[in-house]
């Protein structure tokens, strides 16, 4: 399904996976801290910005490329593969709705990986309900001044370049609106790390927005047109969670195949007794699905094609139900030891459960997929 230029892009990222992000996938879980070694590396390589244009400082692919390296990073350390999913979330509004000058200004820096970027969204009050947030953006004189909380916010701290979504009316869905912000702007503080399942080594933290002016030139796309360009921001981005719950499934898988044909029971390796090899058969199935249809959402992004928000939405969803169940399977081949932190497998498994829940969780896919068999 790849052609030459995808695969060699896929390669790289397996290689640096494998070389680099590995070694240090275990140490990020346990110290919950920011891989930044492997940040830079995937910087040097150009691997933040695989679909972004080459006049903006990327390498000018597609996203299907760029879900095959996210995929292939994220087998090894899936807080890496937040890095560069987070990126790919905060790059995306500027792609689909910036001005020249705005994507002149901040994506290549975003693209070269030179800064990180957070997109605020959720609210204490206002989660899968995106069109109930209350954060405010009120005109004053060329300015316009950002008042509410975030919550949840990837990056949140340690990024440079921010984009929160506000209300600049009343409307519940006209009324959105949004903006770009930068750390150190006046009444822009961040929260406490959030103490996470998993992802360990991406930080998540609450923003609190306190008067922070920023000039109008800083409106994203048009105002009241925020919600329009978040849901298009979401086609793009869902793709790329689902591509992480592939990786990291296959990680695990590896892991656990690679374990039962060297673990002795009854006499015998594991691999040997058919109930393990159903497993196998099940997680191998299960896991070439989801790639399948996380790479066929990618080519309809590539495509233009219109349908492209319902694949986006089963691939995020189909994909990361199925990294749940590889990576619960893939401890429980392990038996005792797949619950112990010294195997890889039980932070894969903790790592999957997030991708069932951000950019949307799966209850909120499966709204979206009825929507489209039903009411299209
Ligand atoms: C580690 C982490 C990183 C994150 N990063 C970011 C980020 O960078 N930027 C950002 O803006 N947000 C981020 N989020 C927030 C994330 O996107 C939200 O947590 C998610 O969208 C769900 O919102 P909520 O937590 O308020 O849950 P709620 O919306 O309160 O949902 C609670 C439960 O109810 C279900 N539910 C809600 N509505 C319906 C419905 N209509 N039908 C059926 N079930 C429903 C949900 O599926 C869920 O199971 C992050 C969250 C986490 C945990």
């Amino acid at each position: 399904m790849l052609l030459e230029e995808q695969k060699m892009m896929k390669d790289v990222a397996k290689k640096i996976a494998r070389d680099v992000v590995a070694k240090h996938a275990e140490e990020v879980d346990r110290l919950g801290e920011i891989p930044w070694e492997n940040i830079r590396v995937l910087a040097e390589n150009g691997l933040f910005g695989v679909h972004v244009p080459e006049e903006y400082g990327g390498a000018g692919s597609d996203m299907l490329s760029h879900v095959a390296v996210i995929e292939e990073i994220a087998s090894a350390c899936a807080s890496t593969s937040v890095a560069l999913s987070t990126q790919a979330l905060t790059m995306a509004p500027f792609l689909l709705a910036g001005t020249e000058e705005q994507k002149q200004k901040y994506i290549p820096r975003l693209a070269k990986g030179e800064v990180l970027g957070s997109f605020g969204i959720t609210e204490p009050s206002s989660g899968s309900d995106v069109s109930s947030l209350t954060t405010t953006a009120t005109k004053d004189g060329d300015d316009y001044l950002l008042n509410g909380q975030k919550v949840f916010i990837t990056n949140a701290g340690e990024s440079e370049i921010y984009v929160f979504v506000t209300r600049t009316s009343e409307d519940r869905t006209n009324g959105i609106t949004l903006f770009i912000a930068e750390k150190g702007m006046e009444g822009l503080t961040f929260g406490n790390k959030e103490d996470k399942m998993g992802i360990r080594g991406s930080v998540t933290r609450e923003v609190f927005l306190d008067n922070v002016r920023v000039p109008k030139e800083n409106m994203l796309g048009d105002e009241g047109k925020g919600f329009k360009i978040l849901m298009n921001v979401f086609n793009e981005t869902r793709p790329v969670v689902g591509a992480q719950a592939v990786g990291i499934a296959q990680g695990a898988y590896d892991y656990a195949i690679d374990y039962v044909k060297n673990r002795k029971q009854f006499g015998k390796t594991l691999d040997n007794f058919q109930m393990i090899q159903a497993m196998a058969a099940d997680m191998r199935m299960k896991i070439e699905a989801a790639r399948l249809l996380v790479y066929q959402a990618a080519t309809k992004l590539d495509q233009g094609e219109q349908d492209v928000a319902l694949h986006s939405s089963m691939a995020k969803c189909f994909a990361s139900d199925m990294a749940m169940s590889v990576t619960t399977d893939a401890v429980q081949l392990l038996g005792g030891y797949g619950f112990i932190k010294e195997y890889p497998v039980e932070r894969m498994m903790r790592d999957a459960k997030i991708t069932q829940i951000y950019e949307g969780t799966n209850q909120i896919q499966r709204v979206i997929i009825g929507n489209y068999i039903f009411k299209s």
